[in-house]
């Protein structure tokens, strides 16, 4: 069987090895799925939801062992990646809650009973990037449980470790076997195979708007579900009117926490004229304060990034552009970037308007309301972003007027499990976490009782 060697990003070193399944493998995996959701939609709602809290318990007491493989994996400060398990077992417990309250609807007709059900759509096929390993499986895993379909997950080929531990902690906590599976191996070979199967009725894919165009072609063929979480460019608009200091100490972790690894990040800062040079004197202060060192450390904002080739993408961005100021980061082994904030000289800038998925904002001043909101929209990514104002009417006016799914005003956080998360535009297509994801792992059908006569 071939492997892929696992590196640990701090320092570059190979520190295990895992299978990478082959075409042959992920049939039969994909076989095991079909043949385990006819037994698992038959497990009664309250037994599946006593499983799925078990798995959360499990899950809790594994977390700080789930949280080291990441930090030695991905490169997650300790902090993270505490948050990042916990994150999947707070999923879990929220959507433990949903198998006994999947229900359908009685329709008044003539001649009859109606009814309708969300019934599962069978094998569910997840496929997770690199940078949020654990977090996004688990938006992607947890529903399609818990709404009685079975799952096949693939990891990204640089980060597979959490997901192959929660597959067998999944197990432990008494799932039945084949009902959640983790198949390593390449996109090209297990997650194109998602798309191609036919015992495969949904794709969740997260990774670059590139690779998910192509999975929703591939998965037209055979008009099979898709959601797609994409890349993002997104903007945090400053207004003069705003608390300036809050709206700077928080802007290094709006862009460079996960080392700017997150689709989510504000890697454009919109900031009023009027206030911009006060603003960058501020910032420039936090991002000094902003720790990038080992992310084992306690004290880390900030590890390196995932691989040699992700470091020498961003350096591309930043070399030849008019860099403001720098944070510092660790030399030596280990692929590691320092926090760096670019001036925009104008819109058409490429580290203004390509994700860079780095610690990398491009900064740009604005006139007025209307001036930000037309820069903030000048994209084909609308995933999150962020409004700093005091002005309870401008925060609605730029809230509805700025096209992205998931928006914070005077906050610079985009994820809670208990609302949708998705994008707009070139982002994505339909939406995880909340109430609504459950349902787009059913289709409904609708059922009519005579009444004879
Ligand atoms: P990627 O698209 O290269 O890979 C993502 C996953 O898809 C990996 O598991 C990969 O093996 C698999 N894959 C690659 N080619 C495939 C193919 N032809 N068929 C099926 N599967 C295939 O992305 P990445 O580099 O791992 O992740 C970074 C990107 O992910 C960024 O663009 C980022 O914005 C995006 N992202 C989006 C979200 C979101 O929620 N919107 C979250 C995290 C990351």
């Amino acid at each position: 069987m071939n492997v892929t060697d696992v590196i640990n990003p701090a320092n570059g070193a190979v520190f295990t090895t895992v299978p990478s399944l082959g075409l042959e493998e992920t049939d039969a995996a994909i076989e095991r799925a079909r043949t385990a959701f006819g037994e698992w939609r038959r497990v009664a709602p309250g037994d599946r939801a006593r499983l799925l809290r078990r798995f959360a318990a499990v899950v809790e007491d594994h977390l700080e062992e789930l949280a080291l493989l990441e930090v030695r994996n991905a490169g997650h400060t300790i902090g993270n990646a505490r948050w990042e398990a916990g994150n999947v077992r707070d999923v879990l417990n929220y959507y433990a809650g949903a198998p006994e309250r999947l229900s359908g609807r009685q329709i008044p007709v003539p001649g009859g009973l109606d009814v309708t059900f969300h019934e599962p759509l069978g094998v569910v096929g997840i496929i997770v990037p690199w940078n949020f390993p654990m977090p996004i499986a688990g938006w992607g895993f947890v529903p399609a449980l818990a709404a009685g379909n079975t799952v096949v997950l693939k990891p990204a080929e640089l980060t597979p470790l959490t997901a192959i531990r929660l597959a067998e902690l999944a197990l432990e906590a008494g799932l039945p076997e084949n009902v959640f599976q983790v198949l390593p191996g390449k996109g090209s070979v297990v997650g194109q195979r998602f798309v191609t199967h036919p015992a495969v009725r949904k794709v969740c894919f997260t990774g670059s708007t590139t690779v998910g165009k192509s999975i929703m072609a591939g998965c037209a063929d055979q008009v099979k579900r898709v959601t797609l979480e994409l890349g993002g460019k997104s903007a945090n608009i400053v207004f003069a009117d705003a608390d300036l200091s809050a709206a700077a100490a928080a802007a290094p972790g709006a862009v460079f926490d996960n080392a700017g690894q997150d689709c989510c990040a504000r890697s454009r800062l919109l900031v009023e004229a009027s206030v911009f040079d006060r603003f960058l004197a501020l910032f420039q202060e936090n991002v000094a304060k902003f720790r990038t060192s080992d992310p084992t450390s306690e004290e880390s904002d900030m590890g390196p990034l995932i691989s040699a080739g992700q470091r020498a993408t961003v350096a591309g961005y930043v070399g030849g552009a008019d860099v403001a100021f720098q944070g510092t980061a660790p030399s030596g082994d280990g692929f590691w970037f320092p926090p760096t904030v670019l001036l925009a000289r104008s819109a058409d800038d490429p580290h203004w308007r390509e994700e860079i998925f780095g610690p990398v904002v491009s900064v740009l001043p604005f006139r007025d309301e209307a001036e930000a909101i037309r820069l903030a929209n000048d994209t084909e990514y609308g995933l999150s972003g962020s409004i700093w104002t005091r002005d309870v009417g401008r925060a609605l006016r730029v809230s509805r007027s700025v096209e992205t799914g998931a928006l914070s005003v005077n906050s610079n956080s985009s994820v809670r499990y208990w609302t949708p998360f998705g994008g707009m535009k070139q982002s994505g297509l339909g939406r995880e976490l909340g109430p609504d994801a459950l349902l787009s792992f059913t289709d409904v059908k609708n059922v009519f009782i005579s009444m004879g006569e």
